[in-house]
């Protein structure tokens, strides 16, 4: 965990977040039953609680698991919004109404009704200074103001007075879990994937089989885009912490918040499982995530002889129809571009040479025409590639990392791409390319890997869309970067925007 996930960590235990105990004064159990009479014959509206002044929205924080800070229910939680703890119930000797009388915090706000309350005394406080915090607990956007994201370059202004672009701010690294957050900052950054999730209307009504628990994985991913993408949060960063619970549940702990996971399989569930969740099928059912990330090439598959074989007997099997050239046709939702095996060179001073290769010698796997050979335990394949459908968004996975029996291999090869104007015409057959009109992809997040296989970090490289710029993501972190500086990265997954008919290159790069 950085130094910033430290200190975060340590203030979310002294809030009392996760670890539990309070103990009660014996004068303030005492004021309790002295109050029990009066509480019913009070439980009625009001509009001037005098106890507003006394909420404190530079403790207010909406992004952890809304379960009572003593009983550990979800069930009826509260946020005092003195100290931000959150608390079950609100009637007689329920949690937040003790706290309400041990500590004298008064302004409760039920974490799922969305009504304020004041405590000991019982009710309901509407009034409208207190919208900017039930916005904070749940943004919202009109079709307008998501129609505007892209478009405006303006920055927002958190409680401490710092200064964010929505969109464009941290995610916390809880304990691991940064391979996680650059892939979900990835995502957040392609508007079209975005703006459906911002807007929960699209999804609430997905009928799901009873006892499914995935559809949570789609809720959680729309409550954090909204809050990433929230211009009137209290704080210039988030914590994913919510989600990535549903992450854990929902993959049965095949990906954790404490053990550092890998970005490209977390991307290939992730798609996946939200894909299933909102109703998609692998061959007919669309949606969004298809919508946006899916593409199709041609896979020639041809058989080989044993290589130990005798050249004649090679000779024969090859007239076997087992041994003749297959194609299928298979979607795909990234691309996964090979590195050419790393040599160790070394310089006069004994370092090591980081080897490069430009991107579209790596592209050219898809070309048609470049075979490759690949062995199961007995069989060995020649199999080529070749596209036939470009996605709106397309993803490349650069494949670092390969596991052999013993230990995972990093191929610390920098990969030398242009970040606009990539055209991938030539991978598509030619019959495609004749009604393929738009193949040129301007690249918009970049993620990339730093360090040893296991013990790793990751970062993101964003474009925001309103002010052309970049930016570099890790952790809480949030700097400008200048494009030049993307290229010198060991990136491991990318995703790059098809431009559309007219559209020119947003970056001026
Ligand atoms: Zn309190």
């Amino acid at each position: 965990m950085s130094e910033m996930g430290k200190l975060w960590w340590n203030s979310v235990l002294a809030k009392g977040f996760i670890n539990p105990g309070l103990s009660f004064s014996k004068s303030a159990m005492i004021f309790l039953l002295a109050k029990n009479g009066r509480v019913d014959s009070e439980d009625r509206r009001s509009r001037h609680c005098p106890y507003l002044d006394t909420i404190n929205r530079s403790v207010l924080d909406f992004d952890f698991e809304k379960l009572c800070s003593i009983s550990l229910s979800h069930i009826n939680a509260y946020a005092c919004l003195v100290c931000g703890k959150y608390f079950q119930g609100r009637g007689l000797k329920s949690h937040a109404y003790i706290h309400s009388v041990q500590f004298s915090h008064h302004v409760f706000l039920n974490l799922h009704t969305l009504k304020f309350y004041c405590l000991p005394d019982n009710y309901e406080i509407i009034d409208s200074s207190l919208e900017d915090i039930t916005y904070v607990l749940k943004p919202t956007f009109t079709k307008q103001q998501i129609a505007n994201l892209d478009k405006q370059a303006k920055l927002s202004r958190a409680y401490d007075g710092t200064t964010y672009l929505p969109g464009i701010v941290g995610l916390n690294n809880i304990k691991a879990n940064d391979y996680a957050n650059a892939v979900l900052q990835a995502l957040s950054n392609v508007p079209p994937l975005r703006n459906y999730f911002l807007e929960e209307d699209n999804y609430k009504n997905i009928k799901r089989p009873p006892g499914d628990i995935m559809f949570l994985l789609v809720q959680r991913f729309g409550e954090l885009m909204r809050k990433l993408w929230n211009p009137r949060n209290f704080k210039a960063h988030v914590s994913p912490h919510e989600m990535l619970q549903a992450v854990v549940l929902c993959s049965r702990k095949t990906f954790q918040i404490t053990k550092q996971g890998d970005g490209v399989d977390f991307l290939s569930w992730f798609l996946n499982a939200l894909h299933s969740a909102l109703g998609g099928t692998k061959k007919k059912k669309k949606t969004i995530v298809t919508d946006v990330f899916q593409g199709s090439m041609r896979i020639f598959t041809k058989k080989l002889p044993h290589p130990d074989l005798p050249a004649e007997e090679k000779e024969q099997l090859l007239h076997n129809d087992e041994y003749q050239e297959t194609m299928v046709e298979s979607t795909f939702m990234y691309l996964t571009l090979d590195l050419p095996t790393a040599p160790l060179y070394k310089d006069e001073k004994e370092q090591l040479i980081i080897p490069q290769v430009p991107l579209f010698n790596i592209l050219a796997k898809f070309n048609g025409i470049t075979e490759k050979e690949y062995k199961t335990y007995k069989e060995n394949f020649l199999k080529r590639f070749q596209l036939t459908k470009l996605p709106p968004y397309l993803i490349f996975c650069i494949k670092r990392f390969t596991k052999n029996n013993f230990f995972v291999e990093k191929n610390p090869t920098i990969v030398n791409f242009p970040i606009t104007n990539v055209d991938l015409r030539e991978y598509l057959s030619e019959e495609v390319q004749a009604v393929h009109k738009n193949t040129t992809y301007d690249l918009i997040a970049n993620i990339v890997h730093d360090g040893k296989p296991s013990e790793g970090s990751y970062r993101i490289h964003v474009l925001h869309h309103g002010t052309g710029k970049w930016y570099e993501l890790q952790d809480l972190q949030v700097t400008d970067i200048l494009p030049q500086m993307i290229t010198l990265s060991e990136a491991y997954i990318q995703i790059w925007k098809r431009r559309d008919a007219g559209e020119t290159n947003q970056q001026g790069a």
